[in-house]
């Protein structure tokens, strides 16, 4: 038996970090076993501007390494993979439970039914239908017909008995018959609902394990009754729990950002996010960018590969230490006895300290790599030669890729460059001690040969014991008026980036603007 599981998202606009971590799961364990990764669609007939909505969803897997074998966009011998192709196929099976005795037409308007359930309350006995207007023979559907009604269809459920399932997480479930309703599983205007497309798709697509959100665990009885009905084996069951809020068991959503920002760790990824998103000019709405949806971490500059190592331990563990894992060592050890049954908060500074790990970790090369499009995101003409010089001398102060617009006044015309006007008073306009030093200074750069962060270093080592002064007095004003910064990496190694030339320009500017 070869595995096969899938993700099945709704085409909703944006990928969740939640439904990662389940489709994560999903790929591990196919992956594990040499099987394949299904990645099908749940849309519905209405569903408008599907491929749009989709396209986050998809490019959000993509970005993250999560590849499918089969589904959207790829194809496949299993499809059609969008619910929204498969009407008919999923009216074929309603009429077979219909024909079996297991689902019937319902002619019950939404009012009776209304009534039904509120004398149940009253008389506080649990709910279940009276199947009044249930309707089996041709002869009772025409007699409703006649009366304007309209029918829906219903799952006839068992009301005695026990299902039982075995699920790889909860273990022995074990659910009464009776604790079911009659589901619906086909409106009045013949479209089918998720429980019946779900067990369609799972058996038509050959899945052998359902790995879900464990939202899903209370529709699992009801979806073996249709597969049973149906005649289909049953796929086995792994219900996996759902991602909790930072510092809550509620489970995290992105409609309650404005209450995670009252996280400090949410917030300060959030708002770290935010400014690379400003730099880069992109329109950034909090629902819409925010430490929940992949998204932001793509367009902020994070590493994949971090990203999914945090989430592998989001609710996983291979002993409750290892924390770091390749991608071929997570494939290796995945199990889904070892997913926890308790749902795992999603703490933000974890995901930072994974983030920074796998930075730290990553060679320059790649850094490079990373960083480069950033810049020129931003509109400098950045070559990859300076943007290395660059991510060397910043060392780990490049968490996420987008840091690197940090350093983008390396790219700046050495005639336009943007001060820190502060610092410019502070350090130039109201220092003539340190303007008089720089002025002199300045006339030094043009022997130092090489050019590199060792020389300039010594010769600022010269130059000031030969006036016998401190090198305070220079140094400030010198990195203020060639990075326009008050603070930043090594002063000397931030000079030779900038280059003879740009130094010197950039000095000159800096005296004229304080009118010397
Ligand atoms: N579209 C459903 C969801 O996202 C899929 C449920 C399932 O995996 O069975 O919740």
């Amino acid at each position: 038996m070869t595995v096969r599981t899938r993700f099945a998202p709704s085409p909703t606009g944006y990928l969740h970090i939640g439904g990662v971590r389940t489709a994560l799961f999903n790929w591990l364990f196919a992956r594990k076993h040499g099987g394949q990764f299904i990645l099908r669609i749940d849309d519905t007939d209405q569903q408008r501007n599907v491929a749009e909505a989709l396209a986050p969803i998809l490019s959000g897997f993509r970005w993250l390494g999560i590849d499918w074998d089969e589904g959207a966009e790829v194809g496949g011998p299993h499809g059609p993979y969008y619910q929204s192709q498969k009407s008919a196929r999923y009216q074929d099976a309603v009429r077979q439970l219909i024909d079996k005795g297991l689902a019937y037409h319902d002619f019950a308007t939404p009012e009776e039914l209304k009534a039904e359930r509120e004398s149940a309350e009253k008389e506080k006995r649990s709910y279940l239908y009276s199947r009044k207007w249930l309707a089996e023979t041709p002869a009772d559907r025409a007699r409703f017909e006649a009366e304007g009604r309209k029918s829906t269809v219903r799952l006839k459920m068992p009301r005695a008995g026990t299902c039982r399932f075995h699920d790889h997480i909860r273990g022995d479930m074990a659910i009464d018959w009776v604790s079911e309703q009659d589901h619906v599983i086909q409106r009045a205007d013949g479209s089918c609902l998720y429980n019946l497309a779900n067990v369609v798709d799972d058996f038509d697509m050959k899945i052998t394990h359902v790995i879900r959100a464990e939202e899903h665990l209370s529709n699992t009885a009801r979806q073996i009754f249709i597969a049973q009905g149906l005649g289909y084996p049953l796929p086995e069951y792994a219900h996996v729990p759902f991602v909790a809020e930072p510092g809550s068991k509620n489970k995290l959503s992105k409609r309650k950002i404005a209450q995670y920002l009252k996280n400090q760790d949410f917030k300060k990824i959030y708002e770290h996010g935010q400014n690379i998103a400003a730099v880069l000019g992109l329109t950034t709405s909090a629902d819409t960018f925010n430490p929940v949806i992949v998204d932001f971490f793509e367009q902020v500059g994070y590493l994949p590969h971090a990203i999914v190592n945090y989430l592998l331990l989001l609710g996983w563990s291979l002993d409750d230490k290892t924390e770091f894992f390749t991608r071929e060592e997570m494939i290796k050890s995945f199990s889904l006895e070892r997913v926890n049954k308790a749902p795992a908060s999603y703490d933000p500074s974890k995901l930072w300290a994974f983030q920074d790990h796998h930075m730290r970790a990553l060679p320059l090369a790649d850094k490079v790599e990373r960083c480069l499009p950033f810049m020129h995101k931003a509109g400098h003409a950045a070559d990859a030669a300076k943007v290395e010089l660059i991510i060397r001398a910043a060392g780990d102060r490049i968490k996420v890729a987008g840091d690197i617009l940090d350093y983008a006044d390396f790219f700046a015309p050495d005639h336009a460059l943007k001060y820190d006007e502060k610092a410019f008073d502070k350090r130039l306009r109201k220092a003539p001690e340190s303007v008089r030093l720089l002025t002199a200074y300045k006339d030094r750069l043009a022997g130092i040969e090489p050019f590199d962060a060792a020389k300039l270093e010594k010769s600022v080592q010269d130059f000031v014991a030969a006036e016998g002064t401190k090198l305070e007095q220079i140094i400030h004003a010198l990195r203020v008026a060639v990075t326009g910064k008050a603070v930043g990496f090594g002063l000397y190694e931030a000079l030779a980036i900038v280059g003879k030339q740009g130094c010197v320009k950039r000095i000159e500017v800096a005296l004229a603007k304080i009118g010397n």
